[in-house]
């Protein structure tokens, strides 16, 4: 069974390298990490206070309640319900998905959306061990968003070489995406060159950190005179500047 916290779309995808393409979401539960350095705050259905990135309810378990148990059938039933007629891209994402690259019904829904000739991307923090056994695997694209230190979260658990090369390798069009902010901006891009020095030549996208259009304001300039003089590539947060945070759109 897949946990998935919602179903959204058709909108477009509003981030990374296919910014602006049209778009069905299937958002699943779960992550292995909480990104308290993003510093979006919100309170739990308990009523406690934490903090977290701007997908706090698909990340904490204290949401779980809103979460649907599918498995593959039904989820591409709750989907078909959105396709317009056109061959929609089809994206997954979290929480984190690849906690459920082992599971069955995991991947009979990307083989189900690859074979259907859907351009199928996968949103993940690339820090889990995954290896790549199927053909259908290979034709996935992974937005690969590996947090930096400005995330709080421990380096052992963030970076996954290994893993970054395996995606890199075995896919054609994958890409490193890194959410950036203007306080950590120098020690960040010392770690953004030492893991493309390590994981070898990929695209990489530079994102500014913010749940609002103002934080996106504050940290954009700075964000793309980095990707400037890096020879990286600047992504805006199109979803945030047009529905704010509002979920669903
Ligand atoms: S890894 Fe991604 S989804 Fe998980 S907490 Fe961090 S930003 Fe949120």
């Amino acid at each position: 069974m897949l946990e998935i916290n919602e179903i959204f779309g058709p909108t477009i995808q509003g981030e990374g390298k296919l910014i602006g393409t049209p778009s069905i979401f299937i958002r699943l539960g779960k992550c292995n990490m909480s990104c308290a350095g993003f510093g979006v705050e919100y309170k739990t259905p308990n009523g406690e206070i934490k903090k977290s990135c701007d997908t706090y309810y698909a990340v904490d378990p204290a949401f779980k309640k809103e979460w649907q148990k599918l498995d593959c059938e039904e989820t591409v039933n709750k989907v078909s319900k959105l396709l317009p007629n056109y061959k929609i891209d089809i994206v997954i994402t979290g929480g984190e998905p690849l906690l459920y690259w082992k599971n069955e019904e995991f991947q009979k829904l990307l083989k189900y959306y690859v074979e259907e000739n859907h351009t199928v991307t996968i949103e993940t923090n690339a820090s889990l061990d995954i290896k790549f056994t199927q053909d259908y695997q290979r034709k996935l694209l992974f937005s690969m968003s590996v947090k930096l230190s400005n995330s709080f979260e421990p380096e052992k658990k963030r970076i996954n070489i290994n893993t970054l090369k395996e995606i890199s390798s075995k896919t054609l069009n994958s890409y490193l995406k890194f959410v950036v902010d203007k306080n950590s901006i120098n020690i960040v891009e010392k770690e953004i060159i030492e893991i493309r020095k390590k994981v070898g030549n990929i695209e990489i996208y530079l994102m500014p950190l913010g749940s609002t259009v103002e934080e996106i304001d504050k940290n954009s300039e700075t964000v793309i005179n980095m990707a400037i003089k890096n020879g990286f590539k600047y992504s805006d947060r199109l979803h945030i500047r047009i529905w704010d945070n509002k979920r669903g759109v």
